[in-house]
């Protein structure tokens, strides 16, 4: 078996491999770029609702923050936040 000891060329292979994924990339249904075009990201929904919940759930607890309540004072802002509930609002 002659045939095994004889490497196949680097670039031969990378082509095969190249014409492989194209053809998977073909298959109508199958490409993940395509499908990812057509919804840019499917997570996108479901990371806003979290971040949402985050930022509800900071600012109730920040009703009852003695340093949320300096914080709002000091800057005259009522919707502010002490370090610590800014870091969980933003998901830190
Ligand atoms: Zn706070």
């Amino acid at each position: 078996m002659d045939d095994d000891s004889v490497p196949q060329s680097r670039r031969s292979r990378k082509h095969a491999v190249n014409e492989g994924v194209r053809r998977l990339l073909d298959t109508p249904g199958w490409n993940p770029y395509r499908r990812a075009a057509s919804h840019p990201d499917p997570a996108a929904g479901a990371r806003e609702a979290l971040r949402q919940v985050r930022v509800e759930q900071a600012e109730d607890a920040a009703k009852a923050c003695p340093d949320c309540a300096a914080a709002r004072r000091a800057s005259g802002d009522p919707s502010d936040l002490c370090p610590k509930h800014l870091a969980e609002a933003m998901g830190l």
